[in-house]
């Protein structure tokens, strides 16, 4: 079954390690053979530039992560670069599309002028905060109560404009709050329920539901600390608590995976490690849901919430 995944860190990788080839380099998770045998059919790949980065170098980073896309991940004739939604509906047998996200605004600074330039190199989800402070807001590890600065709004506004997706994994609640109302698109790219393990990261029931209700979508994660309190390995029955929690709460239109490949080795699902094991989650599903409620969760609802993006205001 054909999978959409919304996040991984393929591109900080493919900057930092060395000789490192995306067709079959193991050192990746989400390789392009590893998204071939799981059946994933567009991925998501983010800019993540780490907080260890000098402020005067992470946009310049971003360029960097921005350039492996092209050269090591486009470059492969089966990938193929996701700028219209649109194009989801016209991949090919054997295509696999490529969407770039930025996961937090820290690159930017405070020059709206570098998010248009981010936005005019393709990126069509972006995320304010990581876990950290910056210039637009707070993120998971900050204060919950602290709100979104002056700039965001800025920042919400572009996004608004041209339609990108507004993704709240890693924003602080009272920063979650706050955008629900102002953005046009909002997403939880890699987010699991705090109900079911509390953690910052994960979203409350109450945030689940007013996602859904502000039309979002939330994306399971597959890193372990979110699964299970403190776990550095577990198993896809312990994701699909989540999974099952968050179908009773919201239904299966709005939930899709974002599994996190390559931002969490060597932590890992057992039989869920990798790309390439994506099928497993799928069978394992289909013991509780229809092929319709499993296809709508792993690639259908996202598609249909990206293809209403016109239909949505604010
Ligand atoms: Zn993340």
């Amino acid at each position: 079954m054909d999978i959409i995944d919304l996040h991984c860190d393929v591109l900080e990788k493919l900057t930092r390690l060395e000789a490192v080839d995306f067709q079959n380099d193991n050192r990746l998770h989400a390789n392009l053979n590893y998204l071939q045998a799981g059946k994933v059919k567009v991925q998501v790949f983010a800019i993540f530039i780490h907080p260890n980065v000098p402020q005067k170098e992470k946009f310049l980073e971003a360029a960097r992560q921005i350039e492996a896309f092209h050269t090591k991940v486009l470059s492969k004739s089966e990938m193929v670069h996701i700028t219209d939604w649109r194009q989801l509906d016209e991949l090919k047998e054997g295509e696999i599309g490529a969407v770039l996200s930025l996961e937090g605004c820290d690159c930017i600074g405070e020059d709206i002028g570098k998010l248009q330039h981010l936005i005019d190199a393709g990126v069509k989800i972006v995320g304010l905060t990581w876990n950290e402070e910056n210039t637009v807001a707070y993120g998971t590890s900050e204060a919950p109560s602290k709100g979104l600065k002056p700039f965001a709004h800025e920042v919400i506004q572009l996004l608004n404009q041209h339609d990108i997706l507004l993704d709240v994994a890693h924003l602080n609640e009272q920063g979650f709050y706050e955008v629900l109302p102002l953005a046009k698109h909002i997403i939880a790219s890699h987010c699991n329920a705090r109900s079911i393990c509390d953690h910052p990261r994960n979203l409350t029931d109450e945030q689940i539901k007013a996602l859904v209700q502000n039309g979002g979508r939330i994306h399971v994660v597959f890193y372990p600390p979110f699964i299970e309190p403190a776990k550095e390995t577990t198993t896809i029955n312990e994701l699909l608590k989540h999974i099952q929690h968050l179908t009773s709460l919201v239904g299966v239109e709005s939930i899709g995976f974002g599994s996190d490949f390559d931002g969490m080795d060597p932590l890992a699902i057992e039989k869920l490690s990798n790309a390439s094991e994506y099928q497993n989650l799928i069978n394992a599903l289909l013991n509780t849901y229809s092929i319709e409620e499993v296809q709508m969760m792993a690639s259908k609802g996202f598609r249909n919430y990206v293809m209403g993006i016109g239909k949505r205001e604010k």
